[in-house]
């Protein structure tokens, strides 16, 4: 029998490399596909469609933060265009404690349905310096599910798995091409249109991270 992960598969490069990652190290994928009021669909269908072509399970579970507080809830807000990268401040595009949410929601699944490992593709080097995607923070948060689940009582472990958070973009993209992610089906854009509008955080780091490996982005 495989040993079984939960993926949280958010439909950009970096959930997407983690789940055939996943895969490659021979765990049976489940992936985990929140519809959380995001600003668009797109990374919904994108997420659900890279699943299905690398045969992995799926399940979009369809959450609400009316509150909102972020760019990516708010239509009010705008998202940043061309903003400075290298500065300490975290953007307006950051959720409030949305990898929390996910991860509670990844480690119920995984206890569920008896995963011992929760992949999540965190990476804290050519990031928009969210504090959920650093190192210290998975780290807390497996101390915390050691404390919490019924599994941990029990003596066994479900583990986070973070194999991006140490590499660059461009490391990223290199080892996407070599596990043969489906990039083309990928949506990383914070805005929803039919092209990636070029200038947000999330589609600048990608770009920034193709550039440097020398490789062409097939979603352009
Ligand atoms: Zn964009």
């Amino acid at each position: 029998m495989s040993k079984k992960a939960v993926i949280l598969l958010s439909g950009g490069l970096d959930s997407s490399t983690t789940l055939y990652y996943a895969l490659r190290q021979g765990y049976d994928c489940h992936c985990l596909v929140f519809d959380y009021g995001q600003r668009h669909k797109k990374e919904i269908r994108a997420a659900l469609g890279v699943a299905r072509r690398a045969g992995a399970r799926s399940v979009c579970v369809k959450i609400s933060l009316p509150w909102k507080g972020s760019a990516l809830l708010d239509t009010k807000i705008a998202v940043p265009r061309n903003r400075a990268l290298e500065g300490q401040d975290i953007p307006v595009t950051y959720v409030p404690g949305r990898n929390i949410i996910f991860l509670s929601f990844a480690a119920s699944f995984a206890e569920a349905i008896g995963a011992g490992t929760i992949f999540i593709g965190a990476n804290a080097v050519d990031y928009s310096g969210y504090p959920d995607c650093r190192p210290e923070f998975m780290r807390a948060y497996q101390a915390m599910l050691g404390r919490g689940l019924k599994t941990s009582f029990q003596g066994k472990k479900i583990k986070i798995g973070t194999p991006l958070i140490h590499l660059s973009k461009a490391g990223i993209v290199k080892l996407a091409l070599s596990l043969k992610v489906p990039i083309e089906l990928t949506w990383s854009c914070y805005n929803g249109g039919a092209k990636p509008c070029g200038t947000c955080d999330s589609c600048r780091l990608r770009a920034a991270g193709f550039s440097q490996a020398n490789i062409q982005d097939k979603i352009l």
